[in-house]
């Protein structure tokens, strides 16, 4: 069935003022309330989703526009009203709230899932490169050991709610911008459950869950890095109306490390060569997260080179083979010159024809080595 303009439904046109919007709609929503004598689910339905567009200014341009198609595009209206496409229509819920006060529909005595609880945890270096296992301490809602849950002082039970004679809900007269309407509300007395606790438990006050400081054990998977989680599944807040548990979730914090730095599973490390050993080559002791081994700098390397050892970093932690590690080599360059050292250097520039003006060590770098005690 094609949907009616919504223009239509309030009986106005194209230009009407939000003012006469607003009339319309009192009157007929009114005149189609499910609790009134001419009453219509549908109509009072049709009348309020109409109203929820066209009392807004942005949804009306948007109807305006692009019609009912509009309204159920993308970046309509998700955001407002929640207006469904096929026959859904979330924004009667929201009217019929700011005029009844009425609240959802679901049934609180329902079995419901516990909260997801969250925990940051930091680790060292090591401890994400290798795994580890920790324990946590976590304040969090447990199950009352008194009354199992139940609220209820020992020897004692729930009874039935005296406001609403267990149904849960009430009746309420309210005054609402169209007259006086009757209407259903969730108790106040029993939040809707239908049952009293006459006689609390001591230990939770009747709430069925105290507060605890519970230990956990949390195995740190091997690999784990920066911002990753994991789930410990039932560790979160107890359940509700014999619901199951919440979840726990861990996310890990790694400190850096002195030496190595970490991208994904890859390790990086700067490695310091002299001179000499650019230039003439060299075989040098490299340290890796396991251990060490032998790196062959071959003659004439250059400062920032890059060399790779295959499968020298971290275990994946989903157990996708091994990162690499990589090793970036910093030539230094001498900061102090004895004399000799001075003669070689002048040499060596001698022996490639470099005329070279020597400059002599600034003041200000001398004075900060003699602060410094060098
Ligand atoms: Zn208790
Ligand atoms: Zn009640």
């Amino acid at each position: 069935m094609a949907k009616r303009d919504f223009y239509e439904i309030l009986g106005l046109d194209k230009n009407a003022t939000q003012d006469e919007i607003k009339k319309a709609y009192r009157k007929l929503s009114k005149k189609y309330h499910p609790d009134m004598k001419d009453g219509s689910d549908e109509k009072f339905k049709e009348v309020s989703e109409a109203y929820e567009v066209l009392s807004d200014d942005n949804k009306r341009a948007q109807y305006d526009r692009f019609g009912h198609e509009g309204m159920n595009s993308q970046g309509g209206f998700g955001g407002g009203g929640g207006f469904g496409g096929a026959g859904g229509f979330g924004g009667f819920e929201d009217i019929f709230s700011s005029f009844f006060g009425g609240g959802g529909q679901r049934d609180p005595n329902a079995p419901r899932k516990g909260d997801d609880l969250q925990y940051t945890m930091t680790v060292t270096f090591d401890e994400a490169v290798f795994g580890a296992t920790k324990t946590v301490t976590i304040k969090k809602d447990v199950v009352c050991d008194v009354c199992d849950g139940e609220g209820t002082k020992p020897g004692t039970s729930k009874s039935t709610c005296k406001t609403c004679s267990g149904a849960g809900n009430v009746s309420v007269e309210q005054n609402t911008p169209f007259g006086r309407v009757q209407t259903q509300r969730t108790c106040p007395t029993c939040g809707g459950t239908g049952q009293e606790i006459e006689h609390p438990c001591d230990k939770c006050k009747g709430h069925g869950t105290v507060q605890k400081n519970v230990d956990i054990e949390v195995k740190v998977p091997e690999g784990i890095d920066n911002g990753q989680q994991i789930r410990l599944s039932g560790q979160g807040e107890p359940g509700i109306n014999g619901g199951p548990a919440g979840d726990l979730y861990i996310v890990f914090r790694v400190k850096q490390d002195a030496k190595f730095t970490r991208d994904g599973d890859d390790i990086h490390y700067e490695l310091k060569i002299s001179f000499a050993q650019a230039a003439l080559g060299d075989e040098l002791k490299v340290p890796t997260i396991n251990s060490s081994v032998m790196l062959t700098i071959p003659a004439g390397t250059q400062s920032g080179r890059r060399f790779r050892l295959k499968e020298k970093g971290v275990k994946n932690v989903q157990g996708f083979g091994y990162g690499d590690q990589y090793v970036t080599v910093t030539v230094v360059t001498p900061t102090r010159l004895s004399e000799q050292e001075r003669e070689v250097f002048k040499k060596l520039a001698d022996i490639n024809g470099e005329n070279i003006s020597e400059q002599q060590e600034n003041i200000f770098d001398k004075t900060k080595r003699f602060f410094k005690g060098e």
